[in-house]
């Protein structure tokens, strides 16, 4: 059942359930579905609105005010870095907003995070893997886009890396007769997509699955701990005497007034409406008690909620904040029509540089790592992305049905940290060099399949012969101090988030362990994207979903055994 703020007499108290999912999301859905077909009742809240099919599509800026996060105003910035943060906000989280990019959860991060002491994630190790693996493809009808399916923004690519001898794929998506409308990131029309709202989430409903959609988590309370209980138990296991007799004493107090487990506060609104309506309050409350609580909100949601509710166990909360800048490289081709935004936007890949092909012999791991992926916006995205102001903007703009696009994704190894109020974040120097080769592959690509004019994602400069491409390694913004992207002019974005709230063995270094579940406070969970110690170096929304059904797995035998 889908709950919305005209759904609420006043404000309401639901509970005591199972399980309370934060966020809709890649994360949440998955687990949403899967906990609730295990028998358990689950109750999700999520913060953004629902919107059936029939109100998404081509609608752009209205569309992307209302299906994603206001966070990519208020972007990641360091000392000499900025990068706008993009995140979907509504009944499915970002995969509704997604272009449907869709990569396995690359084997050689589960063998890094294995190395960093997650065993589970062995694939040679966990037969489970792979089975999770297939299941999800196959749930969620991964294919390849056909090749007579690209349009010429994907083919200029294919062309340009087959002339530059550099391996490209078709994507696989999670589409069922796709329309090829190109309005993904808009949300499916047709509802073909299959996203989260699509799929794990429609399918939990068969289950009873509650989705409150408008309901904004603004804390959470752990309720009063049990003997079973981290660190109870741990604490129980050691003491003897006079101490043990003290921790006794302080649990039976607590258990006294223990309705649930957890108490998670949230405020519901209309969040399709801009204002409040007349004589309407702003918001109700809604309160859910539960036995556990799973956070999916994306690391920059689950770590604030954490923070802004006092729960930091060793302080890790919002530390080890990762993401996967990007950026994007403009061409011009004034003899050949492109229209980017006809057809799948984004169905071609270069994935020679990738990650998961770091044991190659070519493989530099000082520059390479990242992905470059065909892609285009509609004229409000070309407006914001085409460089120059006044006439010159309107010149380029005049060609719009001439430009085709490519972005680069990076397998980025740095590091910041999600506060309550910023989101603190500076690439490496090592991202900064595996940016500016990947601006300097595009731009061969670009010139292979014939374009007369690139311009890149370095602020100002513009290419119009490969006898210029050398200005790319030689590039420095006037007044920066370091070249290339380390300059906060440059337009970085990413919708690639990960950390906040990683797993991992070590208490002190780590807020879950690899089951996924908080170290310290048992029966919370982290579900989303914020539990990854390190990126992945590709379109992630199914690592996320990968990396949630094993959780999933993980919650149901956990909670079975404490039965
Ligand atoms: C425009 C765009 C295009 C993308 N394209 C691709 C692609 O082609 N392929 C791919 O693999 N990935 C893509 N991604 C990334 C992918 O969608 C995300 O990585 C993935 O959805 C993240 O999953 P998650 O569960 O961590 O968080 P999300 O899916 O972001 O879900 C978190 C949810 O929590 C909600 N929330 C936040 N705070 C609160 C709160 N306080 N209370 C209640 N709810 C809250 C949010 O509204 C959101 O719906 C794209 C992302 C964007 C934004
Ligand atoms: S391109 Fe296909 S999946 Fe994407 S919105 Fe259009 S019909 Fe839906």
């Amino acid at each position: 059942m889908i709950i919305e703020y005209k759904d609420l007499i006043g404000s309401k108290t639901v509970g005591p359930v199972d399980v309370c999912i934060i966020g809709s999301g890649a994360g949440g859905a998955t687990l949403a579905y899967y906990l609730a077909k295990a028998g358990y009742s689950v109750v999700v809240l999520e913060k953004g609105g629902y919107y059936p099919a029939s109100e998404l599509g081509r609608k752009e800026v209205y569309m992307l005010t209302r299906i994603q996060s206001p966070m990519i105003f208020t972007p990641a910035t360091g000392e000499y870095t900025r990068v706008s943060l993009i995140a979907g906000q509504c009944y499915g989280g970002g995969t509704v907003a997604s272009e449907s990019v869709t990569w396995d959860f690359p084997e050689v991060v589960g063998r890094d995070w294995a190395k960093l002491g997650l065993k589970s994630f062995d694939f040679d190790a966990n037969p489970k893997l792979s089975e999770y693996q297939k299941e999800l493809n196959k749930l969620l009808s991964v294919k390849p886009v056909e090749m007579h399916h690209h349009n010429r923004c994907n083919q200029v690519l294919a062309i340009g890396a087959e002339r530059e001898g550099i391996r490209w794929k078709s994507s696989d998506r999670p589409v069922e007769f796709c329309f090829r409308c190109g309005n993904c990131t808009q949300g499916c029309h047709y509802g073909v997509k299959k996203d989260a709202a699509n799929t794990f989430l429609t399918w939990s409903h068969k289950f009873k699955t509650e989705v409150y959609c408008g309901a904004e988590v603004t804390s959470l309370k752990v309720n009063y701990a049990t003997e079973g209980d981290y660190p109870y138990s741990e604490k129980l296991k050691k003491a003897q005497g006079a101490v043990k007799e003290d921790i006794l004493r302080e649990l039976k107090n607590q258990k006294k007034s223990a309705p649930a487990k957890f108490t998670v506060y949230a405020k519901m609104r209309d969040a399709k409406a801009n204002a409040p309506r007349k004589g309407e309050p702003d918001y109700k409350n809604l309160t859910v008690h539960a036995s556990n609580v799973i956070l999916a909100a994306g690391p920059v949601g689950t770590s604030r909620i954490l923070l802004k509710s006092r729960i930091n166990p060793n302080g890790v909360v919002g530390k080890q904040f990762s993401t996967q800048p990007g950026s994007m490289n403009m061409a011009l081709f004034p003899e050949l029509e492109i229209r980017g935004w006809d057809g799948i936007n984004d169905s071609t890949e270069i994935h020679h540089y990738c990650y998961i092909f770091r044991d190659e012999p070519y493989y530099d791991p000082s520059r390479h790592g990242f992905l470059c992926e065909s892609a285009l916006s509609l004229p409000w995205g070309m407006c914001n992305i085409l460089p120059g102001v006044g006439k010159e903007h309107l010149e380029l703009m005049r060609d719009l049905n001439h430009w085709a696009g490519i972005e680069v994704i990076l397998k980025s190894d740095s590091y910041g940290r999600i506060t309550e109020d910023d989101i603190n974040f500076d690439i490496s120097e090592r991202d900064n060099e595996a940016l500016l080769f990947a601006t300097w592959v595009i731009c061969r690509v670009f010139f292979r399949a014939g374009a007369k004019e690139i311009c890149t994602g370095l602020p100002g400069l513009i290419l119009k012969s490969p006898n210029q491409l050398d200005e790319i390694f030689r590039y420095r913004y006037p007044g920066a101090k370091r070249k290339g992207f380390m300059i906060k002019q440059a337009n970085l974005y990413s919708g690639h988030h990960f950390g906040g709230a990683i797993m991992g063995i070590e208490r002190e270094s780590s807020f879950a362990d690899e089951t996924g579940e908080c170290h310290d406070i048992k029966g919370l969970w982290v579900g989303d994207g914020s539990s990854f110690p390190t990126t992945v170096g590709v379109n992630c929304a199914m690592s996320i979903m990968f990396v949630a059904r094993k959780t999933a797995e993980h919650f149901i035998e956990k909670v079975a055994r404490a039965q």
